[in-house]
Order: structure tokens, then C-alpha cells, then sequence
């Protein structure tokens, strides 16, 4: 048996034959064009076949996944349709005598390289959709089909990669598992894995082709695969399979029902989300509501800062998606680890301590008008609320109202529809912990992030790896730190949520309630699991 180690991109198990998936490597013709007027054309008739084909994938993936992730490969066709890209290939072909293949090669991977370069990852896992796209447009020239042949029995693919038009094209009927050498967390491959819950590891090293055909056992929980599982790792994740499958369908009774303990204690249970796709995740898992709505992400992964217009209709989704749920989203928390390349001005010695959440938001005020703005119009259409990153003294919450007066204000002169949301803040930073009593005069809630919380107590960076073993989610600091900001904001009158990852923790949900949290957000799938622990709880 071989054990091989991974990173979890979507959890799950799968037992079956494991299968190479592999793309021919085509090879490029360096001989100059005998005809460049020929291989323009050559070049025309295959950008519009890798069109037609992409649209038929986008209307496909639309039919069966959704716009979400149909807009993977509508960006794919705008890449296409982009004249720079078209003039580039054409130049190489009329100007340079290059061949149709060698011209979108040379471009392609003159953009794959422009992408790899970037400092966010976002941007770098594009390059994988370039690549798909080179792909394709090398086979149309090339005339061979490369359909991949699976055949009809239950298979787990292994691959150097997986570009996301491939994954869309296999047969999902068949398709129990995805194990790739290479790939990220941000790539459209894994979004449409994570649509279709197809269990999915990346980074495994030791993909070989001795693999192909083998049985094979996938645990994308404990990220890795099995190569001739053992018959104990066989029955333990056939084992695994049917009390999922059994806890789930147990799970999905909770629906509808009450978050409340034995004795009566009701506490709110609302879901994080970073995108308005997310809504029907939480839908799925009947939240309550929205408690965390990560809007920074609006601005990550895309080449120019969001327009007003822009996040006004993103935040409107969100709130007429989940109304009469309420939604809390908060203001953008740039910096540190998330923060997009057209906003890069010069590392920081220590990003994590440095213009950060609301540091960053007032140093970068028409950004930061430009979202109070929208937020402000978003809240014409329904229950909202937003929340500032970050704090750590009460200036950042009165200039934030300032700013807030100010926009409501232009708004008003202009004669667009605006409503004041409430406003609360995130507690997590020690300060504002220990501040709290202050702060909570001049909000409406407060949310705490236990991430952040536990990050600046310990000074232990969550980011760092091979920390992992000292990171201390129960460190009995971040507790008193905890029950002092949810004292002060009941002294205030003010609720107090949490919304890190302690949240969903169920080994401490019985502590925090008994301190008196008031709304617990957590993702989407931890929602049912954390409402049948409310509902056996006696405080
Ligand atoms: C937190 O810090 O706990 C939190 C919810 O915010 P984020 O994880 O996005 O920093
Ligand atoms: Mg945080």
C-alpha cells in the first residue's frame, strides 16, 4: 500500500480504480509561416471554434451548476474576444512570420508568466485558465481530438493538473474523486469541485504513472490517497462513507427547527459568506441569517477596484437573497494577507501589525467612501447591518460615522434611494477588548473575531507554517478577553456575536453561550452540526 499526503481542496472519501488523466504535450512548430495570410486565417477559424466550444460549456455548466459557475467560462470567452489578445496573435503571424500555433502559444504564455508573477494568489491561479484556454486552441489547430477516454467504470482521477474545461467535460456519473500534482485553493477547477462536492487533493508529489489503473482509496478529509488501500483502510472509509451519509441525512431533520438548548436558552445562528454566490450554501443549511459577509473579497483576484454601482448590486443580492434574514456585512478588511496587486504600494515589514481592516480604510479614503456609499444605498433594500475590521480605538469608529454623515449626505443632494445600516464592530484586537466598555457606546453590536483575537493575544501569526501545534483556539487569555467584551456590551444593552472560528467549535459551544453570546456565525456546513449541539445542551 502507498500513502500518499495531499491538501484538502473539497472533503470526502472515494473508493475505486484511480485513473491518469493525461494531456498530450503538443508539440509547436518553429518553422516560420510559409503563408502568413493562411495562418491568420488558421488563427481566426480556431479563436472562433475555442468560442463556440466555451460557450457551450458556459451554457451547460449554467444549466447544471449555475451563473456562478458559468461565469468561469464566459471569462474565458471575454479573453477571447479581447482585442489586445487578438491584435498580439496576429502581429506575431503578419509581422513576425510566425504559424497560427506558435503565435498563440508565444502570447499565451507570455500572459501565463504576467499572472505567475503577481503577489496574490488570486491572480497566480488564474494562469491555469490561460493554460486551458492554450490548450484548447492547440488541439482545434492541431485538428486531433483529445477527449480524454474514461470509459464507463467509477474512477479517480489522478492528474499533473486539472484545467476546469476538463473537469467540466467528464462525466460526473462516473467521476468519484480528483488527486492533482499541481493547482491552488483559489482556481476555478477547485470552485467548480467544490459546486459539484467532488472530493478533490492537491500537491500530491508522488503521482506516478504506475499509478494508472490501480485500486485506489481517497480521503480528502486526512488529505491522502491510498494505492492499493489495505483491506482495514478499505472497510474503516466504507465505514466512514455510510455514517456520513447516515449523519447527514440526520442533519437535514434539524432543518426548520429551533436553536435552543433543553432549558430554553435560544441563541442566534447565522453563516459567514465571502461572495454572493455563497447565499445558496446558507440557504441549504438554513441559517438564520448572515453575520459575517467578508467584502474584501469583492476586491480580490480581478485587475481594478470595484465600482460603486458594482457593490451596491453584490451587497443587494445578498440582502434579497437571505431577506427576512438579516445580513451583516462588513466593511472591507484590506491588508495584511488580502490585499489586491493594483492596491500594492511597498511591502511591510510585519503586514499582519501593519494598514490593516479600518487602518486601511481611512488611509485610502475614496476607496473607503466608495464602499460606505454603496453599503449606504444596499440598505434601502433590507435588514443591514455593517461592521468595522480591526478597531482599536474609538477615533476609527467616530471618523467611520463621520465619513458615513458625509456619504448619506452627497447621497441625499444626489436624489439616490439610502438608508443608515446599523453599525456594530468586530472585537479582535486585544484593545479593543479591554476598550470595550467604551466602544460600546458608540455602536449597535459587536462581532468578535476569535481568529484575529487569538492571533494578537498570543502575538502567534496565524499565518505562519509550522505553528500549527502551538496555535491554542481555547487559550484561557482569549476567553477573558471574550467575556469581557460580552459583558461590556450588555452592560451597553448591545448584542455580541462571534464570528471566528471558535464559533463553530463544538467542544466549547455550551461555554460561550452560558457567557451570554448572543448570535454564533459560522460557515455554511457547520450551521446544522452546531444547531443539534444547541439543541442537547443544558446550561
Ligand atoms: C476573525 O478574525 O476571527 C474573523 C472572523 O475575521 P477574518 O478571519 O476574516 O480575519
Ligand atoms: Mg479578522
Amino acid at each position: 500500500m502507498i500513502r500518499s499526503k495531499g491538501i484538502k481542496i473539497v472533503g470526502g472519501t472515494a473508493i475505486g480504480v484511480i485513473r491518469l488523466y493525461k494531456t498530450p504535450n503538443r508539440e509547436i512548430n518553429p518553422s516560420p509561416a510559409a503563408d502568413p495570410v493562411y495562418e491568420q486565417v488558421r488563427f481566426e477559424s480556431a479563436r472562433k471554434t475555442v468560442m463556440a466550444q466555451r460557450r457551450e460549456l458556459r451554457l451547460r455548466t449554467h444549466r447544471s451548476l449555475g451563473k456562478k459557475e458559468a461565469a468561469i467560462f464566459e471569462a474565458h470567452e471575454m479573453i477571447l474576444e479581447d482585442q489586445r489578445f487578438i491584435d498580439q496573435c496576429e502581429n506575431m503571424i503578419l509581422e513576425q512570420n510566425r504559424r497560427a500555433d506558435m503565435a498563440v502559444s508565444v502570447v499565451m504564455d507570455s500572459l501565463v508568466r504576467d499572472l505567475q508573477e503577481s503577489d496574490e494568489e488570486g491572480f497566480r491561479a488564474r494562469s491555469s485558465d490561460i493554460l486551458d484556454l492554450k490548450r484548447s486552441f492547440l488541439d482545434v489547430l492541431s485538428g486531433v481530438d483529445n477527449s480524454w477516454e474514461h470509459g464507463d467504470r467509477p474512477v479517480i482521477i489522478a492528474a499533473e493538473e486539472l484545467a476546469p474545461s476538463q473537469l467540466i467535460n467528464l462525466d460526473k456519473e462516473i467521476l468519484l474523486g480528483i488527486v492533482t500534482r499541481k493547482g491552488s485553493p483559489f482556481s476555478h477547477t477547485a470552485i467548480l469541485a467544490k459546486s459539484l462536492n467532488i472530493p478533490f487533493i492537491i500537491g500530491c508529489e508522488d503521482i506516478s504513472s504506475d499509478w494508472d489503473g490501480r485500486k485506489a482509496a481517497l480521503d480528502a478529509d486526512e488529505q491522502c490517497v491510498y494505492i492499493e488501500p489495505s483491506p482495514e483502510i478499505r472497510k474503516a472509509l466504507t465505514r466512514k462513507q455510510e455514517a456520513e451519509k447516515k449523519d447527514r441525512a440526520e442533519l437535514l431533520k434539524l432543518k426548520g427547527q429551533d436553536n435552543v438548548t433543553i432549558d430554553g436558552h435560544h441563541v442566534e445562528l447565522w453563516a459567514n459568506i465571502g461572495a454572493p454566490q455563497d447565499i445558496k450554501a446558507v440557504l441549504d443549511n438554513d441559517a438564520d441569517g448572515i453575520g459575517l459577509f467578508r467584502s474584501e473579497f469583492i476586491y480580490l483576484g480581478r485587475d481594478a477596484e470595484p465600482s460603486e454601482f458594482e457593490q451596491v448590486e453584490a451587497y443587494r443580492s445578498v440582502i434579497e437573497g437571505i431577506a427576512p434574514g438579516k445580513v451583516i456585512i462588513r466593511i472591507c478588511d484590506l491588508g495584511s494577507d488580502k490585499l489586491p496587486g493594483y492596491m500594492f504600494s511597498g511591502k511591510e515589514e510585519n503586514p499582519a501589525l501593519g494598514c490593516r481592516g479600518i487602518r486601511f480604510c481611512l488611509t485610502h479614503r475614496e476607496t473607503f467612501k466608495r464602499q460606505l456609499r454603496a453599503l449606504l444605498r444596499a440598505a434601502a433594500f433590507g435588514g443591514l447591518g455593517i461592521m468595522i475590521p480591526m478597531v482599536m480605538d474609538i477615533n476609527e469608529i467616530l471618523k467611520t460615522k463621520e465619513l458615513l454623515r458625509e456619504c448619506s449626505d452627497e447621497l441625499t443632494k444626489e436624489g439616490l434611494d439610502h438608508k443608515m445600516p446599523r453599525l456594530g464592530i468586530m472585537i479582535e484586537t486585544p484593545a479593543a477588548a479591554i476598550c470595550a466598555d467604551e466602544l460600546a457606546k458608540e455602536v449597535d453590536f459587536f462581532s468578535i473575531g476569535t481568529n484575529d483575537l487569538t492571533q494578537y493575544a498570543c502575538a502567534l501569526d496565524r499565518q505562519t507554517p509550522g505553528l500549527e501545534d502551538v496555535w491554542d483556539a481555547h487559550h484561557p487569555a482569549v476567553f477573558k478577553l471574550i467575556e469581557m467584551a460580552v459583558k461590556a456590551g450588555h452592560d451597553a444593552g448591545i448584542p455580541v456575536g462571534i464570528c471566528g472560528e471558535l464559533a463553530s467549535d463544538t467542544e466549547v459551544t455550551g461555554r460561550l453561550l452560558q457567557m451570554g453570546v448572543d448570535v454564533l456565525s459560522v460557515d455554511p456546513s457547520a450551521v446544522l452540526p452546531l444547531r443539534r449541539r444547541i439543541r442537547g445542551l443544558k446550561l
